[in-house]
């Protein structure tokens, strides 16, 4: 997806702008970058496929002086980028999905506009909205004209040399937060990166707002539009269990999803576990409501595996996912397990990994119970790496109409036999003694926001 983390401070802010990116780093494998601007303007900008974040920025960090910074994590485009406009130098982080990007980037190139930063040949999203920012009368109105004409979604943080701008896409599918410490203010994706930098939560940005944030306070710049329509799978998978979405934690939501798959559940079990570890406060979850003991029969050895160390193929991914989850033979041998899994999108890890590791030490029976129901249409808001036909529903789907895209509306309704004949292929597809889907209504009332104000469309194909 990508996070993104802004400061204004009354002291030099290069140490805490290292770690509230930091605290990012689950959010996008692909580029880092941070931006401050002080008496002279800092920028670095490095590829974290092949190591972490830190230890690619700590020693820079300590040669950048300022008291305003931006950072990002970024799952595909090398940002922040920097500027010179009309009215002044910015440097600009963004995250989202830009829908009509081709339209846009041939409307700007047939106003005379060129792009320098070409990236894989692609160009870079991040200096599109920069450069449709830049064609307005100061940076509120760039903002407010490039936000209304992207499709998709897009939230950003803009620097200047004395304000940091901070705009959430209009639908708020992706959450921005601002905070404060004393004087100092922070707005970022992820509010786990908050509490140990000493900031308080102040709010959540509304849909569509814009805020100049200074030395001296916040101004509001445009206010914010009813109509949220927030990322669901935060709660369930991409968000960290420490932070908290429209005030809701993510941890309490994954234990009700538990609860919830528990209570629509009445298999017997010896023990109740997670996949590792997005899985785990599932797992808490269905243990506390079934009474089934939790206990953990695979783990991960984390030591030498960065969490936002992404290898650069599939072949040593699924290598180091082989590697490095390890099956513990004494709580595994002979029992039936629960194992509670955040989603199933490929399904292809799960089996031959999570799975078979299980099988190869004698277990004796394994229900696998996602967290959320059948995915069955790729993200198009924020960014997603998942080809529709590689999702298990839609292979199954295809399987059983025996042609690639089948009517995938006849199989959204839990109810009916074509939900039914689904789920049991891929049950025999992942070999396991059964499956059982969480139900869109559980999850959405694990979650506590009224419907209408969640993003379902991976599950539901509406939105
Ligand atoms: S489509 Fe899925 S991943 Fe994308 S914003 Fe909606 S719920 Fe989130």
């Amino acid at each position: 997806m990508s996070g993104l983390f802004g400061i204004v401070s009354s002291r030099n802010c290069s140490e805490t702008l290292l770690y509230g990116t930091d605290y990012h780093s689950h959010m996008g494998t692909e580029k880092a970058g941070m931006v401050i601007m002080g008496e002279d303007i800092h920028r670095r900008i490095h590829d974290i496929r092949t190591s972490q974040f830190k230890s690619k920025f700590a020693a820079e960090y300590k040669t950048m002086t300022g008291r305003l910074g931006i950072g990002v994590i970024s799952d595909r485009d090398p940002q922040p980028i920097l500027i010179s406009t009309h009215f002044g130098e910015f440097a600009i982080a963004t995250m989202g999905r830009i829908a009509n990007s081709s339209q846009l980037i041939a409307e700007l190139h047939s106003q005379g506009v060129a792009f320098s930063e070409i990236d894989e040949g692609r160009i870079n999203n991040t200096e599109l909205v920069a450069r449709m920012i830049a064609m307005g009368k100061n940076p509120q109105d760039g903002i407010s004209r490039a936000i209304e004409r992207i499709e998709g979604s897009c939230s950003l943080l803009l620097l200047t040399r004395g304000s940091l701008y901070a705009a959430r896409d209009n639908l708020g599918r992706s959450p921005l937060v601002l905070a404060s410490n004393g004087g100092d203010w922070a707005v970022c994706t992820e509010t786990c990166a908050l509490s140990n930098l000493g900031f308080q939560v102040e709010r959540d940005l509304a849909p569509g707002e814009i805020v100049r944030i200074e030395p001296d306070g916040v101004h509001a710049m445009r206010p914010g539009f009813p109509g949220l329509q927030i990322c669901a799978f935060l709660w369930i998978y991409t968000g960290y269990p420490a932070s908290r979405y429209q005030g809701i934690s993510v941890e309490a939501v994954r234990q009700r999803c538990g609860r919830r798959l528990a209570r629509a559940d009445s298999v017997e079990a010896d023990l109740v576990a997670g996949v590792p570890d997005s899985g785990t406060g599932h797992a808490i979850g269905y243990s506390m409501e079934s009474g089934i003991p939790y206990q953990r029969p695979l783990v991960k050895y984390t030591p030498g595996y960065g969490r936002s160390y992404t290898p650069p193929s599939q072949e040593i991914r699924d290598l180091v996912a082989e590697m490095k989850l390890l099956p513990i033979r004494e709580v595994i041998e002979g029992k039936r397990i629960v194992l509670c899994e955040d989603s199933i999108v490929r399904g292809t890890q799960l089996k031959n990994l999570t799975v078979q590791k299980l099988w190869e030490n004698q277990a004796r029976e394994i229900h696998i119970r996602p967290a959320c129901p059948p995915l069955l249409f790729p993200c198009k808001f924020l960014r997603s790496t998942r080809n529709i036909n590689e999702l298990a529903a839609r292979k199954a789907i295809a399987a059983l109409e025996s042609r690639p895209s089948g009517d995938v509306q006849a199989y959204l309704d839990e109810t009916s036999p074509k939900y039914a004949a689904m789920v049991e292929w891929i049950q025999q597809d992942l070999n396991v003694t059964t499956l059982r889907y969480q139900r869109l209504d559980d999850m959405v009332a694990a979650i506590g926001l009224p419907r209408e104000q969640l993003c379902l469309y991976c599950w539901n194909g509406e939105g």
